[in-house]
């Protein structure tokens, strides 16, 4: 593929991806054969249509996920890794086309598609290696007359709900841990960005993946098909990628058969830039920290904490490189920054610096939509964002990076811990005390030290406070999806 796609690689990806429901592995219609539009941000165009899944398509979802279960718990670990594997290698083999496809339904720019893409098969490719590595323990009890075997089981059917802003690595990190265990599952993927899930079920399909082991049920009605899945109580664990007050929701009907969740929720990851700090390695990590995704990622750094003494120019720095910042569509060459993912979007990001503004807060630079189809909006860098501001308490989602200023450790501190989420920290500075105090006292789950990216596949993701419940990632991904069986043995010597 050249560097900026033609429209023939255009048509031809969005062509290649599946449009129906997948249910005990075939693709099928929904109910009344209704259909939503899948829209590219870029244009306000539509790209394509998909099934639309009813309350009843998902109970079919749910009915071949359940049909499922016991033999795929029964398959050999090493069996499960080398479809996992298999994915991996798919996946990468074909990441051009895939990433084409995620710029397309989604907004952001080839480039970082393609980082998705990798990210995405990275989940795969760890837990291919997870998948035999599986294990218990056996031990003599305290007064010598019974042995204990532990060991781990699948927890069953597994029901997952993703979001849009990262279409593949969302539902590859739910999925790929999954599999590894041995669980069936039900997916609904966002029905803004359903394309990328539909190929990688494909993929999972060539890959050997048994029919009814991954059921994907796109639908504009969320929350009337999830529900009575939840509430079903055959599927025995829930994982959510959303926002904090749909995860509540979730939560609350998840109570009602005692589901096992996972919840990754919103954030408003602090980025503390101390006086020690190396500035050009704080504007560096700020930059992929804030624009990563145009903003839009539950770890975008929400709030620019700075010490006085540079905090003139770290603005000055960080306005200068937003300013340059190349924005248009994600398929075009040389892109940085894409549309929103629609128009709802776009209105909520204005009217949070409309608020700041309004409260006070000084435009460094941009601050504005840009004119024209698509959902943009220009690189914003505001100073002296007042605490009562909206976007302070707020997930602003955009690309807005507003700063306001601290004079010691302390304060920094209760600003950046003065949230009800707890997701990710970032904190630059080359003191080594410093870092591993500040660190210690963030309520975070996670803190970058003078990075801007800590997502990893093969590292624990997740959060705090209102942020969520569990982890996704590293050696304890997998444990989501395993219960713990002890066995008492009698033993008379
Ligand atoms: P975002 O702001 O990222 O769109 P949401 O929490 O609204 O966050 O959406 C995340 C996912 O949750 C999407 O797949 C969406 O369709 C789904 N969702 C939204 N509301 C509900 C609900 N009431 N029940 C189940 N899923 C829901």
């Amino acid at each position: 593929m050249a560097n900026t796609p033609t429209a023939q690689d255009e048509h031809r990806v969005v062509e290649a991806a599946p449009t129906g429901l997948f249910i005990g592995g075939e693709w099928r219609s929904a109910t009344g054969d209704r259909t939503l539009v899948v829209e590219d941000p870029s244009t306000g165009e539509p790209l394509t249509e998909v099934a639309d899944a009813t309350p009843a398509d998902g109970a079919a979802a749910l009915d071949a996920a359940v049909a499922a279960q016991d033999s795929f718990a029964r398959m050999a670990p090493r069996d499960r890794g080398e479809i996992l594997r298999r994915t991996y290698e798919i996946m990468t083999a074909r990441a051009d086309d895939l990433a084409l496809l995620m710029t397309l339904e989604m907004g952001k720019p080839l480039a970082e598609a393609k980082g998705e893409i990798a990210y995405a098969a990275e989940f795969f490719r760890w837990f291919s290696e997870e998948a035999v590595r599986i294990d218990g323990g056996y031990a003599i009890a305290p007064n010598g007359a019974s042995r204990f075997l532990i060991h781990k089981q699948p927890v069953g059917v597994c029901l997952f709900i993703t979001p849009w802003n990262f279409p593949a690595a969302m539902g590859a990190r739910k999925i790929a841990p999954a599999v590894a265990a041995g669980c069936t599952m039900v997916i609904k993927p966002s029905e803004l960005t359903p394309l990328s899930m539909h190929m990688i079920a494909d993929i999972l399909t060539e890959a050997g993946l048994p029919p009814g082991v991954l059921n994907v049920v796109t639908t504009s009605e969320a929350g009337p098909v999830m529900e009575p899945l939840i509430r079903d109580g055959r599927a025995r664990k829930l994982s959510f990628t959303g926002s904090t007050p749909v995860g509540r929701i979730l939560l609350a009907q998840s109570a009602e058969k005692v589901l096992r969740t996972s919840m990754e929720l919103g954030g408003n990851a602090p980025f503390l830039v101390f006086d020690d700090a190396d500035l050009d390695k704080a504007v560096e990590g700020a930059m992929l920290a804030k624009m990563r995704n145009m903003g839009e990622a539950c770890t975008a750094a929400n709030r620019f904490l700075v010490h006085r003494s540079v905090a003139e120019p770290f603005a000055e720095k960080l306005a200068e490189r937003m300013g340059t910042l190349t924005v248009g569509r994600g398929t075009e060459e040389g892109v940085q920054v894409g549309p929103l993912v629609d128009g709802k979007s776009r209105a909520k990001v204005d009217g949070l610096v409309r608020d700041a503004v309004e409260k006070g807060a000084d435009v460094v630079g941009g601050a504005e939509p840009v004119d024209g189809p698509g959902y943009f909006y220009r690189p914003t860098v505001l100073r002296d964002v007042p605490i009562q501001a909206r976007m302070v308490r707020e997930e602003i989602f955009g690309p807005v990076a507003p700063i306001t200023v601290f004079d010691d450790d302390d304060q920094a501190l209760a600003a950046a811990n003065d949230s009800e989420f707890g997701l990710v920290s970032y904190v630059f500075t080359e003191n080594l005390d410093r870092a591993l105090r500040v660190s210690e006292r963030l309520e975070s789950g996670m803190v970058g030290l003078n990075t801007g990216l800590v997502s990893n596949p093969a590292a624990p993701f997740g959060g705090v406070k209102q942020s969520g419940l569990g982890r996704e990632g590293g050696r304890i991904g997998i444990e989501e999806f395993l219960e713990t069986k002890y066995v008492a043995i009698g033993f008379s010597g």
